[in-house]
């Protein structure tokens, strides 16, 4: 069986461990978000690649959900100390590292989805893990306080003010512009079903989505997709501010409303949003727990997206 699934951070990565280990034979590509890179120190940091990378290769940060365990923060203290900044972007020194590789390649000429072939060398995430497109994509924010009306990096608007000051719009500025990294839309092409997991629909699938002939790709096969939000908000970070920012209700119906049955064939709620899970126009609904605890629990939601997807294949 061969899978294509679209991610960004910290859901998608887990979702991802789930389905690897309830389908270990499939052969799974996995379709980064690199709409929240950022460049600091002089560094290209590509967040959702090696939070995938880190958490299906077991360098992750458990409880936090990114960056490396057992982490040291010595850098950072000496960066600090020179009061080069910004402070509110956390880096450890193990992290730093996989930027440094990452920053040099790059430097050295090599395509970004080279360069996360090479760190995947080493972490051996399982999957096939390939940025959405070599060339730069950045979310942007456009937001409006006491310093006037600005477009900052997403980052800044994420990490810094913690999403609290309204996004008056969000941008994934240079998308338009961006083609599909090698062997994305191929991979696309050649899968028996592609699965959207329970990442950011905004700036995570949202921005991937963005990049043109992906959508279009995508919206040509059984495609089965895992609620972020639960009982009407999302389950960690603030996914609920970006939707508000693009209009969309934080509800998983309203979410699998704004994918659109054109994109969507099979949408699973938790069992908090049940009351809600008639099928949409062209979209069928189903019902489960949707909490990814453990592996276990997060390897059952994998499963019954596969089997969805499989049914409505039939
Ligand atoms: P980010 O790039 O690190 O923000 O991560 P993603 O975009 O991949 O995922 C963020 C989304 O994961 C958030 O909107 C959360 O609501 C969702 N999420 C986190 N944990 C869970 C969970 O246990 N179950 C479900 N269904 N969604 C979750
Ligand atoms: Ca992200």
């Amino acid at each position: 069986m061969r899978i294509v699934a679209l991610a960004g951070g910290i859901g998608g990565a887990r979702f991802l461990r789930g389905l690897r280990h309830t389908a270990p034979e499939a052969d799974i590509t996995v379709i980064g978000n690199t709409g929240d890179d950022i460049s600091l120190f002089g560094l290209r940091i590509c967040p959702d690649l090696d939070t995938v990378m880190y958490t299906l290769g077991g360098g992750i940060n458990e409880e936090q959900g990114w960056g490396r365990a057992d982490e040291t923060f010595t850098l950072r203290e000496e960066l600090a100390a020179y009061e080069v900044g910004p402070a509110w972007f956390t880096l450890g020194d193990r992290d730093f590292a996989t930027h440094i590789v990452r920053t040099q390649m790059l430097d050295a000429g090599y395509p970004l989805s080279a360069v996360t072939e090479a760190l995947c060398d080493r972490w051996r995430p399982g999957v096939r893990l390939l940025p959405m497109t070599d060339d730069r994509v950045e979310t942007h924010v456009v937001i409006e306080d006491d310093e006037g009306k600005r477009a900052i990096h997403f980052q800044e608007w994420w990490v810094r003010l913690h999403a609290g000051t309204p996004a008056r719009s969000i941008a994934a500025v240079g998308a338009d512009d961006a083609k599909p990294a090698p062997g994305v839309l191929e991979a696309i092409e050649a899968a028996d079903l592609v699965i959207l997991p329970p990442s950011n629909p905004v700036v995570s699938i949202g921005t991937i989505l963005a990049v043109p002939g992906i959508r279009a790709a995508v919206a040509a096969k059984t495609v089965v997709g895992v609620s972020p939000i639960i009982g009407g908000a999302p389950v960690r970070g603030m996914a609920d501010a970006c939707l508000t920012a693009i209009g969309v209700e934080t509800s998983a119906r309203a979410v699998a409303a704004h994918y659109g049955p054109d994109l969507l064939d099979g949408w699973l709620v938790d069992t908090a949003d049940g009351g809600t899970a008639d099928d949409l126009d062209g979209i069928a609904m189903r019902t489960r727990p949707l909490l990814m605890t453990d592996l276990e629990a997060t390897a059952d939601i994998a499963h019954a997206a596969l089997d969805l997807a499989e049914e409505l294949r039939a």
